[in-house]
């Protein structure tokens, strides 16, 4: 069985003057709704402002629920916040938290949306608005569910909002293996980053992928991976610049997915970064993650607690 976190909302229509492709969520809905039994449906709770003001600055979280969004910020963030947005941009962190507590009781869930890497304390960025990532893993530690969070971040772009919004945290550590010269230009700095030249192909990157993080989670010994499953290092993604094949994500997320397990880790999965023309199959991607993720905890020690 498939824990999978999902909620209405997420399925937006676009904004006008939007660029952002808003039809991959009810795409990777539907096909796991295809999956039939095999998928158990969660409906996450909107994250209460409270915890939204946790991790991202008062002001810009009331820009944001008052859909008054300055035009400066908007145009970073890459489309105008109507109250649609705002509505879903609560419901996404709500999804992660939820996907994140069902972990914790069952091994491994999934939210169908988030991955929300980019946004930052005051303005959201690079189609993110509020960090689910964050907001999620400061209020996981903060509520005492979990005492150490790592967040495992694998989309092609840094996790650079992730990474300054947990900077310092000493029950939060961040992970991003991105490509050294994608957005965005400044970095942050995670607790460890892992940036790769353009073209890396499939053999080369899970070596390093492995060589990475398995000695930070043995120093850092993680209760709760938070796994930002983006598809953008595939190489033909229109933002990537890695050489990724569909089986090389595969390897990718079963790699992440066996260390966890093996340390006895639980582990819950946002989307993130995924993009081209072909909605459909980038949704396919994203549906992709989640099952290999779900197919390596089938059958092992917490996963098997229902
Ligand atoms: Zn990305």
């Amino acid at each position: 069985m498939i824990r999978v976190v999902h909620h209405p909302s997420y399925v937006t229509e676009a904004p006008a003057r939007s660029t952002y492709r808003w039809g991959k969520n009810g795409a990777i809905r539907d096909l796991l709704r295809a999956r039939g039994d095999a998928v158990t449906w969660f409906e996450p709770e909107p994250m209460p402002r409270a915890w939204l003001e946790h991790a991202h600055d008062p002001d810009y979280v009331a820009q944001v629920l008052t859909a008054a969004v300055p035009p400066e910020k908007e145009r970073r963030i890459g489309f105008p916040i109507t109250a649609t947005v705002a509505r879903r941009a609560e419901f996404v962190p709500g999804g992660t938290y939820l996907a994140a507590r069902l972990a914790l009781d069952h091994g491994f869930a999934a939210n169908t949306a988030g991955g929300s890497h980019h946004a930052l304390a005051d303005t959201g960025a690079g189609y993110c608005i509020f960090n689910d990532l964050a907001i999620a893993a400061l209020r996981l530690v903060e509520e005492g569910a979990t005492p150490r969070v790592l967040i495992v971040d694998v989309d092609v772009h840094q996790g650079d909002g992730t990474a300054a919004l947990t900077a310092g945290h000493p029950q939060i550590a961040t992970y991003s293996i991105h490509a050294e010269k994608n957005f965005p230009v400044r970095k942050a700095r995670s607790t460890l980053d892992v940036p790769l030249a353009d073209g890396i192909g499939d053999e080369e990157y899970c070596t390093i992928l492995q060589g990475t993080l398995a000695p930070l989670m043995a120093e850092w010994q993680p209760t709760l991976i938070l796994y930002q499953g983006g598809v953008d290092p595939f190489a033909e993604d229109r933002l990537g610049r890695l050489a990724l094949s569909a089986g090389g994500l595969e390897r990718r997320d079963r790699l992440v997915a066996d260390m966890a397990i093996a340390a006895g880790v639980p582990l819950a999965s946002t989307v993130g970064g995924g993009y081209g023309d072909d909605v459909l199959a980038i949704a396919a991607r994203h549906v992709r993650v989640i099952e290999t993720l779900a197919a390596a905890f089938a059958g092992t020690g917490p996963g098997d607690r229902s």
